[in-house]
């Protein structure tokens, strides 16, 4: 796939908020939150959609959830509780075609989510 905004999020080549990282995974703020708390989970692997995922990404994206649990337990809202979302392509509200999982809290979220 093409590079997109994300991986030159990882490359350091456009700057953000970047609040972990390891070998599979980075977690940086969203630019246009859209709860108290918003920031993303991706893998360093360039996946572009759900429908995208193959069987060998089974554990990056695994990793993803266990960095979004990480991360919510440290920054203290893992109790009171959040959502872990990602959208898929047009209709799901898909906007940047690199994985991501969005972790939005810090406010009691709405069902549906439309
Ligand atoms: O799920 P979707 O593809 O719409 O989400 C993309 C997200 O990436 C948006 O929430 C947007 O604010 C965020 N973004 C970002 N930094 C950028 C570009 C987009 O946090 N440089």
């Amino acid at each position: 796939m093409s590079d997109t905004l994300f991986s030159k999020i990882i490359n350091r080549e456009i700057p953000a908020d970047i609040l972990y990282e390891d070998e599979q995974a980075l977690a940086f703020a969203d630019i246009n939150p859209q709860a108290p708390v918003h920031f993303l989970v991706i893998p360093k692997k360039p996946i572009a959609t759900i429908n995208d995922i193959e069987e060998e990404d089974r554990e990056v994206v695994g990793h993803l959830y266990l960095v979004a649990a990480k991360l919510a337990k440290q920054m203290g809202f893992a109790e009171e509780g959040y959502r872990a979302v990602m959208n898929c392509n047009p209709y799901g509200g898909q906007t940047v075609y690199h994985l991501h999982l969005h972790v939005l809290a810090g406010k009691p979220m709405g069902w549906p989510p439309y």
